[in-house]
């Protein structure tokens, strides 16, 4: 199986990180150059059952300005070409507008959104649920995985997930 996949999430959730972290366990390819004017491959994973080409997808967030406008173009552009997207929140932080505003971009998009719960390694265990139903409640996701990208946790329950969409 193989398919491209779109790495979303306000700044310094930890997309950078899971990258890297899948990278350090699997047999990977990272790559800086821009395919085009809108999306970049962040790297490509190859593991023995999947081949996934994760983009990063700048641009998703609220425009500040004329050119942002444009970038929120260009990631919606990404995203109708991807297979899912993989939106990454931020366990130790609330559901801000900030995540509201990327999720109403989302719909538009009607594909496979796995919601990532990241830094699970910051939060208590019963508080992981809470956060997960405030998310569900927000957004129909085709799938939920709390990870930690830092700590490598459940990265294997993520290529799963994912798997059942390429
Ligand atoms: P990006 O802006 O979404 O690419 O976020 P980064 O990957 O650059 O991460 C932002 C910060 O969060 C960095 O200091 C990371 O070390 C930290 N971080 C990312 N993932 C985790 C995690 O799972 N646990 C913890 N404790 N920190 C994390
Ligand atoms: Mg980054």
């Amino acid at each position: 199986k193989s398919g491209f996949v779109a790495v979303i999430g306000r700044p310094n959730v930890g997309k950078s990180t899971l990258i890297n972290s899948l990278i350090g366990q699997k047999i990977a390819i990272m790559s800086d150059k821009p395919q085009t004017t809108r999306n970049k491959i962040m790297c490509v994973l190859t593991t023995d059952n999947e081949q996934v080409i994760f983009l990063d997808t700048p641009g998703i967030h609220k425009p500040l300005h004329k050119l942002g406008e444009y970038m929120v173009k260009a990631a919606e552009g990404t995203l109708k070409e991807v297979d899912a997207i993989l939106f990454v929140v931020d366990a130790t932080e609330d559901l801000g507008g900030g995540e509201r505003y990327i999720m109403e971009r989302l719909q538009a998009t009607k594909k496979p959104v796995i919601l990532i719960v990241n830094k699970l390694d910051l939060i208590d265990r019963q508080s992981v649920l809470p956060i997960i139903e405030k998310y569900t409640k927000a957004y129909d996701f085709a799938g939920v995985v709390p990870i930690s990208a830092k700590e490598k946790m459940n990265l294997d329950s993520l290529l799963a997930e994912l798997n059942k969409y390429l």
